[in-house]
């Protein structure tokens, strides 16, 4: 088959059914900036049958017990690992990354742990006169919208989960990695039953219609801080629940008593990866004065070794996702270079198609350069030096930001003492990035709100009930 005729196979998912209604969108390839495929798009009557098909299953779905759930989202997890050549294939073209299957593989981990994952119930209270328990129930329907930085790892993760907890789901994928998701949603049709996974492609008014919709009780996003600040409001006003993972600016701190080129080479690899388009990759260096240098000369060696890839071949180095998230990148880069910052490394836009940078280490920066005080979603990192980890810390935390920050050391008590004055949702010593489906992980202040993984990531998926149980009807109130 050839990729227009695989391509031309998708549609969305609605209610059991793949649909496509003539309407579409183009998708391009990064690595290329030219156009490869045509991806349905929903209208809002698309929409409105794919959460009536939601609400109208959400009775039975949440009946079919725990026990049954979990089956189908292990059914679901062994169908991606049996495409997973294919979904990673298409996922590559449109999302540009080379590392495309490692995020496919995490995928499927993370549904496989839900499918063997048990829903607590919590005893507050068991005596002779009462038992007090905490049930988790089904909220309803969920919204799940995505982003294109890390389409089916996120995607699948608020599927299982919400599937896991009794919900039923509406996903909207980005309209510019929605491809995959379209086919996994193919992938699913016949091992879900109809209605209780639906999906929809389109664009961004189409997710504002997702989450006004009456029908949808939660809105789980992973996005931009932009939408999901207009996300709150809407689901504000109908008091939706809603779980937001949004952007990073994250601080790593880096002590002098380090060795400089292996803490190098893991801080690149974290900083770099996806050319810096992960939430929780290291987006501000901070770096004792008295390995400053050295520092920066081993971060601009690996930057300079960092090849550009093709459609997953040769090369470790990412295109941007998106046009408008290069011209964004290129932009910052501009503004610091205007304003003084020297390019210890790179510091330039790759004179071939696509849109790819050179790796780029930024020395000479101000707090007020936007490569500073914004996240730059980019393979740029601005090295800062200082001379006394109070004002690190201080500078760490200066920010609207707090999704998660690390400080690098051979000293494990003081790194532990210092990480907990990191003002973020998760804190790591000698690591960074760290994402686990048994662990909860999330942003403090415009990061977000609510946390995914663990009990509590379980737990934004669901609606709490108390449950008071008297062992006799006669007893006496005191
Ligand atoms: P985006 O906010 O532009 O889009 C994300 C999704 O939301 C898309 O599906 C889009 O169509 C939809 N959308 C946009 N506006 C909407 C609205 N008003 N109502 C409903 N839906 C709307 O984000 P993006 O550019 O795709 O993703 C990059 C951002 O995601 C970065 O800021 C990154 O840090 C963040 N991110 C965060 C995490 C995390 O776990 N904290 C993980 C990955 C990405």
């Amino acid at each position: 088959m050839t990729g227009g005729e695989r391509f031309a196979k998708l549609g969305h998912l609605i209610n059991g059914q793949i649909v496509r209604n003539g309407k579409t969108f183009p998708v391009n390839d990064p690595s290329t900036g030219k156009m490869f495929a045509d991806c349905p798009e929903a209208t809002d009557e698309l929409l409105a049958e794919a959460v009536d098909a939601a609400g109208r299953t959400a009775a039975s779905w949440a009946a079919l017990g725990l026990g049954g759930r979990q089956k189908v989202i292990g059914a679901m997890a062994a169908a991606l690992d049996q495409h997973i050549t294919d979904i990673v294939a298409i996922s590559t073209l449109e999302k540009g990354s080379v590392r495309g299957s490692a995020e496919a593989y995490a995928a499927s981990f993370f549904m496989k742990h839900a499918a063997g994952t048990e829903v607590p119930v919590d005893v507050v209270e068991d005596n002779e006169q009462r038992s007090v328990v905490v049930v988790r129930k089904p909220v309803g329907v969920v919204a799940a919208i995505t982003p294109w930085n890390a389409p089916i790892l996120i995607l699948c993760e608020k599927i299982a989960t919400a599937l896991l907890l009794g919900n039923t789901v509406v996903a909207k994928p980005s309209p510019f990695t929605s491809l995959a998701t379209l086919a996994l949603g193919e992938l699913w049709k016949d091992i879900v039953p109809p209605g209780v996974l639906n999906i929809v492609a389109g664009g961004d008014e189409l997710g504002a219609a997702l989450v006004n919709h009456p029908t949808v009780r939660m809105v789980s996003f992973t996005g931009s801080v932009a939408a999901g600040q207009q996300i709150a409001r809407s689901a504000g006003a109908s008091l939706k629940n809603i779980l937001l993972e949004l952007g990073g600016n994250d601080a790593a701190i880096v002590l002098p008593d380090v060795d400089v080129d292996t803490v190098a080479e893991q801080i690149f690899n974290i900083a770099f990866l996806m050319s810096g388009q992960t939430c929780a990759a290291i987006k501000r260096l901070y770096v004792h004065r008295s390995i400053f240098e050295p520092m920066v000369a081993a971060l601009a060696r690996l930057a300079e070794a960092d090849q550009p890839a093709r459609n997953g071949a040769d090369g470790a180095l990412d295109p941007l996702t998106t046009l408008p998230q290069y011209q964004r990148v290129r932009m910052i880069l501009d503004d610091a270079i205007e304003r003084g910052a020297h390019a210890a490394a790179g510091g330039h836009a790759l004179d071939r198609d696509g849109y790819f940078m050179a790796a780029t280490i930024l020395t000479d920066v101000t707090t007020d350069m936007k490569v500073v005080a914004e996240e730059q979603f980019g393979p740029l990192l601005p090295v800062i030096p200082f001379d006394d980890v109070d004002d690190a810390i201080a500078a760490a935390n200066a920010t609207e930001y707090g999704l998660s920050g690390s400080i690098w050391t051979s000293n494990i008590a003081m790194g532990a003492e210092l990480a907990s004055r990191l003002d973020c949702g998760t804190t790591c010593v000698n690591s960074h990035a760290e994402v686990a489906p048994h662990i909860p992980f999330g942003g403090t202040k415009i990061s977000g709100a609510g946390r995914t993984g663990g009990r509590q990531g379980l737990d934004a998926y669901a609606e709490l009930q108390t449950q008071y149980i008297y062992k006799s009807p006669e007893r006496v109130r005191t």
